[in-house]
């Protein structure tokens, strides 16, 4: 019933939109992965778990949804090109491994940081550079459609003759003027016909060690090519979603559509949905800013920005709680919040297995809980406003400990499968891992402390206490063996 009520903002028209799948059931979805010769840090966790909300969602609706994320590890010299060279093959170049070492040793990294994050792996992880042939086979279509040309083994897209035949700039919603205006001197420019075209192949100089053989030169190509054609690799040659953050808005995405138009006449995404980005203390986040922080620091809190570690949900927690379109702005004291609410609804959880249903519900209006919470799901991916409903309900949860109201047992399951479908299986959130090791540290003290009443008991010849524990504790499946110096005991579950 509500799959059919999804509305999504999408990037290319301006608009919120009704979801409409092209081959329902089935769903493609593209999103930019990392660029692995860094680790992973809090502008890598917006999308990924942005993201990762939508892959959830889709498949809680029933759609059976692929979805693709890259992993670039080859060309990416757009971005950060200080002196031109490939991040990787820098890397490599100066700690003497092999480019592969270095992404193996990030993407593993990355991998991490992501099942802490509790983001689920996508259906498929191409690397770019096992994609080589298929960039390409894009070029030389490119080439062969009259929209790119070769200069000194290098292929440039011809920006100005596609603006001619299309619109350049038809997701960023600049004209190609714009677009000359803000064009950066960049590696290459002395080989191009026009400042504005982006390299689709580079001719390797002779010390870059990441190049394959091309019809025009021993190379690798540019970063653009990797997101097309492994998308039409993977999902066809239309599909339904590109996500990614708002910073690839422009260049990579306005080239992607350059370069499927350019390539099979038409675009390939239907809908492009884009995060926005995350500030620390207000400012941009970046290398040179000296405000990078990376999830390892978060987690551990090793970085001098952070007053405290912070674990993986509390992040997530913070990340889910602005709408993916929002800016986020990070500092202490929002992540301090952030940890305080999400144990509030953690608790909330907690203390539903607490409560012992009456013959009715009073005192409180569980109704529509469900429906709430759906209506913000469906409405963009609301996040916010469903953890606002969701913290309405673990107040009635608390009205409902303190005997100040009674729920039916019937009312009492639904909110207990609302709160499992929103809160863990659509938000991804669950209890951490180190809240989670202080408890059972607790339990088996607890447990500890029972046997040792018990010893005392048999000291003072008290039977019937020693056996009631021994009795208590087997019928919730706990072994107990005597042995000369006390007990030992394990739980059989
Ligand atoms: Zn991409």
């Amino acid at each position: 019933m509500e799959t059919d009520r999804l509305i999504i903002y999408n990037t290319l028209t301006r608009r919120k939109e009704p979801f409409v799948p092209l081959h329902a059931p089935h769903v493609g979805m593209y999103v930019c992965g990392p660029t692995v010769y860094g680790d992973a840090h809090l502008g890598h966790a917006r999308p990924a778990i942005t993201f990762d909300i939508l892959f959830r969602y889709l498949k809680h609706l029933g759609y059976k949804v692929r979805y693709v994320r890259n992993i670039t590890d080859v060309g990416h010299l757009e971005h950060d090109a200080d002196d031109g060279e490939d991040k990787i093959a820098k890397k490599a170049r100066l700690e003497q491994l092999e480019p592969m070492e270095v992404v193996q040793y990030y993407l593993l990294r990355y991998h991490k940081a992501m099942e802490a994050l509790n983001v689920l792996p996508p259906s498929i992880e191409p690397h770019a550079s096992g994609h080589i042939i298929e960039q390409i086979r894009l070029v030389e279509e490119i080439l062969k459609n009259g929209y790119a040309y070769v200069s000194q083994g290098s292929v440039y897209f011809d920006v100005a003759k596609y603006n001619k035949d299309h619109h350049y700039g038809i997701l960023s919603g600049r004209n190609l003027d714009d677009v000359l205006n803000t064009t950066r001197e960049l590696d290459g420019q002395e080989e191009k016909h026009n400042p504005a075209d982006f390299a689709l192949w580079k001719c390797a100089q002779p010390e870059h060690i990441m190049r394959w053989p091309s019809p025009w030169s021993d190379g690798f190509p540019g970063w653009h090519c990797e997101c097309t054609a492994m998308g039409r690799k993977y999902l066809g040659e239309t599909f339904d979603i590109h996500g990614g953050g708002m910073d690839l808005v422009f260049p990579h995405h306005e080239c992607e559509i350059a370069q499927a138009v350019a390539s099979e006449g038409h675009q390939m995404v239907r809908y492009w949905m884009h995060n926005n980005m995350i500030t620390i203390n207000g400012q941009k986040m970046g290398k040179s800013l000296g405000n990078f922080i990376t999830l390892d620091e978060f987690f551990t809190g090793s970085n001098k920005l952070l007053a405290q570690a912070y674990s993986p949900m509390t992040i997530r927690f913070f990340i889910l709680q602005a709408h993916y379109r929002s800016t986020v702005d990070f500092s202490n004291e929002a992540l301090q919040a952030a940890e305080k609410g999400l144990e509030r609804l953690m608790e909330g959880i907690r203390n539903l297995d607490r409560i012992v249903p009456a013959q009715t519900t009073s005192g409180i209006e569980p109704a529509g809980l469900r429906e709430k919470c759906y209506e913000a799901m469906n409405d963009d991916l609301n996040t916010p406003i469903v953890i606002s409903h969701l913290f309405d309900a673990t107040r009635m949860i608390n009205t409902l400990v303190d005997k100040k109201a009674t729920i039916s047992a019937e009312d009492l399951e639904e909110l207990k499968s609302v709160f499992h479908l929103f809160a863990f299986d659509i938000l991804g959130l669950k209890s951490d891992a180190e809240n989670n090791e202080a408890r059972e540290e607790a339990f088996s003290k607890v447990v500890d402390m029972l046997l040792e009443q018990r010893m005392q008991a048999k000291a003072n010849k008290d039977w019937a206490t020693s056996d009631k524990i021994r009795d208590n504790l087997a019928a919730l499946g706990f072994e107990v063996k005597d042995t000369k110096d006390g007990f030992t005991w394990r739980l059989n579950k």
